[in-house]
């Protein structure tokens, strides 16, 4: 070999995905790639190869890591999360409109300041990372240097990450909105910075409705319509007194997903929160545009919003991906949102396979952000963007562990029952982000 690149190893079971495995029962789903004791080959960042351990050595150029009996998969990707709502995280006792009011804008305004927003961009992306998630859909708080050390925090860590600063110019406290020369300037020295710059993109962030004005709502669909490749991000029909509240502001759209429609902020890039309390027109209407829904069940639960429609949301062609919606969700583990997805499917009496879900949240998340050319699984040429796991954490879950007899089985329970203790490290780009502390000897 003559080649000269850093070159890794990875022994474990490889789990990814190559299609959509639907609703299909456990044993009859598609897409489900399962290479168990492989060699996963990294040069350069990016994902050569796999080869069985049992007919495949790394040669002496190869830095290897022997995790056998481990579960490598490509990182989580998590489509709508919230960085300065660490601060907020698990409040009690209200639903979304006092519970923004309560806690989160009153959190979010300390972000003002810079060393406030530099510090908590800094905490939240290494939390992602310590619960091997390796991309994100973001937001930030409305001030631009809340958004600009996220931005830069991520390009440091090399991280595919999706932000922009939040746009809202009314109904929310002094401090906390901007105006639409100021954040239209804002925005496009955002832009200008960030979009595109290492793995980066940048998304027009309309908080939701009730904070933009019809005039901001009209600047941010025009950037979007300028900007090559910008992506949109904000919430929609996430509980019932929001929708009311959106349908007395906005009365000449047809509904609340139509407001965003009509400011020309649908496309294929565009991410919207929730989605819970739409009707067939919406729902044609997301398939139509090619707007996905960020399916955030910890928040639904936790803030009591509703249950989401998936299988419906995707009967109609719209597409659907899974979101931990920190601080209303109240974990960023994407194993217990995952976990979650699955009760309030069943709450619908609508049973969620750990392939569905798990697709959802890699290779689906990938392919519905457009960016599965370099991230979601562990085919060749992606970036290696990975997290390693250990089946079992506790005594209840090794018990479990040990009992189950086929893949699903264990896979399920791994999902069900697992959180950030499962995780051992975290790659971004093959270079080691996350370890568990020394406590856990890695074989390396
Ligand atoms: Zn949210």
């Amino acid at each position: 070999m003559t080649r000269s690149g850093t070159r890794l190893a990875l022994r474990a079971d490889l789990l990814d995905f190559t299609a959509d495995p639907g609703w299909s029962a456990p044993d009859a789903a598609p897409g489900v790639r399962w290479r168990p004791d492989h060699w996963l080959l990294i040069e350069d960042g990016k994902i050569l190869g796999a080869e069985p351990a049992s007919a495949f050595t790394p040669g002496a150029d190869w830095l290897t890591e022997d995790h056998r009996g481990r579960l490598l998969m490509p990182g989580f990707i998590d489509t709508h999360v919230h960085s300065p709502q660490l601060d907020v995280i698990a409040s009690f006792g209200t639903e979304l409109l006092d519970w923004l009011n309560t806690y989160t804008f009153p959190a979010e305004l300390r972000h003002a300041d810079p060393v406030v927003a530099g510090q908590g961009a800094e905490t939240f992306l290494d939390a992602l990372l310590s619960h091997g998630t390796t991309t994100a859909v973001v937001f930030p708080t409305v001030h631009r240097t809340s958004a600009d050390a996220l931005l830069s925090g991520a390009h440091r860590r090399g991280m595919c990450l999706i932000a922009g600063k939040v746009l809202m110019d009314r109904h929310a406290p002094d401090g906390l909105r901007d105006e639409v020369p100021g954040a239209e300037r804002d925005s496009r020295d955002l832009i200008h910075q960030w979009h595109g710059t290492g793995r980066l993109s940048y998304a027009m962030t309309v908080r939701f409705a009730p904070t933009s004005t019809p005039e901001q709502l009209a600047m941010a669909g025009r950037l979007m319509a300028e900007v090559p490749g910008l992506y949109m991000q904000t919430h929609v029909a996430e509980n019932r007194a929001e929708v009311a509240w959106v349908a007395e502001l906005y009365p000449e759209a047809r509904s609340y997903l139509d407001v965003y429609h009509r400011a020309g902020l649908l496309n294929e890039r565009a991410v919207l929160a929730h989605g819970i309390w739409l009707d067939d027109a919406d729902r044609q209407l997301l398939a139509d545009t090619g707007a996905q829904i960020a399916h955030s069940p910890s928040s639904n639960l936790f803030l009591g919003s509703g249950l989401c429609a998936w299988p419906e949301l995707e009967a109609a062609g719209a597409r659907v991906t899974l979101a931990s919606d920190v601080g209303g969700g109240t974990s960023l583990s994407m194993l217990r949102t995952l976990a979650d997805a699955y009760k309030v499917q069943a709450m619908r009496g609508v049973k969620l396979t750990a392939w569905k879900a798990l697709h959802g949240a890699t290779l689906g998340a990938a392919q519905a952000l457009g960016l599965d050319h370099d991230i979601g699984s562990l085919d060749a040429g992606r970036s290696a963007d990975l997290a390693l796991w250990d089946w079992a954490h506790g005594p209840v879950a090794q018990h479990r562990d040990a009992r189950a007899q086929k893949l699903h089985e264990r896979v399920f329970a791994w999902m069900t029952l697992g959180d950030e203790r499962n995780l051992v490290a975290t790659w971004i780009a093959g270079h080691a982000m996350h370890r568990r502390p020394a406590s856990d000897t890695l074989n390396v």
